[in-house]
């Protein structure tokens, strides 16, 4: 192998790497042996000179250098694929059954700025990194050896490319989607079938981090009412209405997504069972749980879940967010019957499952509820937690039973 630019790191700078975190933000280095391109392969050196790894370089992103190997190795298709089939093999360990699932989930697969997700047969790829979207030609190659799928599409139409200097893109990479309405797509998750808006959708199509915890969640459901806020298209309510949920009613505020779960429960028999709604959470709660002079709020669920976006996209946004989170959680207590479970969920990174567990708690202070914590819950695991990465890991989870 050729030598490659070496970027040097100041003294300290080296523990974190070593310890496994992909990151090395302009401020910890040095200096670099020669000049290396953006999006070229570098080697890191700590300040004595000690080899920690190979990763790739680029000025541009705050993020200098992403790791990629601790050894010196070729970055080709051959280093895709063992790295895809490593990934590959830990969901078949944990998730056996899947057929639609993340297959690389970037950092949490020391493959940092690159996403690939599995739809039954169209795979998706996501790179957020200059380095990765450069290489996408070997990735491609290395994901048609392994999988040989019908489709393998690109989403890369997200903010956060622009901070790597990189365009939006969207698109087949290779071979054909299905013919059909738009880029729709019906695939089955857990038994149930939903479609997915492979060109259009959410993240790239499907919440695929709650598909363990819509099975969990659902087991909480037999035989009650149920509300599920921020449905999307229907994840927690299906789940719930085919373990036997008496009724679901399920509200998100985006009209399209709620013709979707409509949809989406008439395909899997389950229509007579849900009720959808397109609606502001914040205003039907407030609406639901407003009582006039001589009225009582009268509680009537017993489950609801709560599974928002995140409320922060910076550091600067945490105090709303709490409120926020307080908000919902207040009324939603409101709306449960004695006995009640609240099944709820936070994806922001900035706030810890400690803080969010004491939004809870104040909430149930304010409402004069005792609450019980049944279940915690964590992203699936086709999103591995690292922990000495901690970015890895965003989605908590509680469930709670009204006690007193
Ligand atoms: N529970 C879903 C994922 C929810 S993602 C699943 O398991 O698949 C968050 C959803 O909240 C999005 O569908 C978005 O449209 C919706 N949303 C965001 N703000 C909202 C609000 N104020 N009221 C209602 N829905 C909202």
């Amino acid at each position: 192998m050729q030598t490659l630019p070496t970027v040097l790191l100041r003294p300290g700078e080296a523990d974190r790497v070593v310890a496994g975190h992909p990151w090395i933000y302009a401020a910890s280095i040095l200096r670099l042996s020669q000049p290396a391109g953006d999006g070229d392969v570098v080697q890191v050196k700590d300040h004595r000179q000690r080899f920690l790894g190979i990763g790739f370089f680029n000025s541009k992103s705050k993020i200098h250098v992403r790791m990629l190997s601790p050894e010196r190795v070729a970055i080709d298709q051959a280093f895709f694929e063992r790295r895809i089939r490593g990934a590959l093999a830990l969901r078949q360990k944990h998730l056996a059954e899947a057929a639609c699932f993340r297959v690389v989930n970037a950092e949490s697969d020391f493959l940092s700025g690159l996403i690939i997700d599995k739809y039954g047969d169209v795979i998706v790829i996501q790179t957020s990194a200059l380095g990765m979207d450069r290489r996408k030609e070997m990735i491609v190659g290395a994901v048609k050896e392994l999988f040989a799928p019908r489709a393998i599409v690109e989403r890369n139409e997200f903010s956060s490319r622009k901070y790597e200097g990189l365009p939006d893109s969207n698109g087949v990479l290779d071979g054909q989607l299905p013919s059909g309405p738009g880029s729709l797509l019906r695939v089955e998750l857990n038994g149930l079938s939903f479609e997915v808006d492979i060109l259009g959708g959410h993240k790239t199509g499907l919440y695929l981090d709650q598909q363990l915890n819509w099975r969990q969640v659902a087991q909480l459901a037999r035989g009650g009412q149920v509300l599920d806020c921020f449905t999307f298209q229907g994840g927690f309510a299906l789940h719930a209405a085919r373990a036997g949920a008496v009724h679901v009613h399920a509200i998100d505020q985006s009209a399209e997504a709620i013709a979707t779960a409509a949809r989406n429960a008439a395909e899997n028999g389950l229509a007579s069972q849900c009720t959808f709604e397109a609606a502001n959470v914040f205003d039907w709660f407030k609406a639901q749980t407003t009582a006039g002079p001589h009225e009582k709020v009268v509680p009537r669920f017993d489950l609801i879940v709560l599974d928002p976006p995140s409320f922060t996209r910076n550091r600067a946004a945490i105090p709303d967010a709490l409120r926020g989170y307080k908000e919902i959680h207040l009324r939603a207590l409101k709306l449960l019957k004695p006995g009640g479970t609240l099944a709820t969920f936070c994806c922001s990174h900035h706030i810890d499952g400690q803080t969010f567990q004491d939004v809870i708690l104040d909430a149930a202070f304010d409402t004069h509820r005792v609450l019980r914590r049944i279940a915690t819950y964590t992203q699936s695991p086709d999103h591995p937690v690292i922990p000495v990465i901690r970015e890895t890991e965003y989605l908590k989870g509680f469930a709670f039973e009204i006690a007193r």
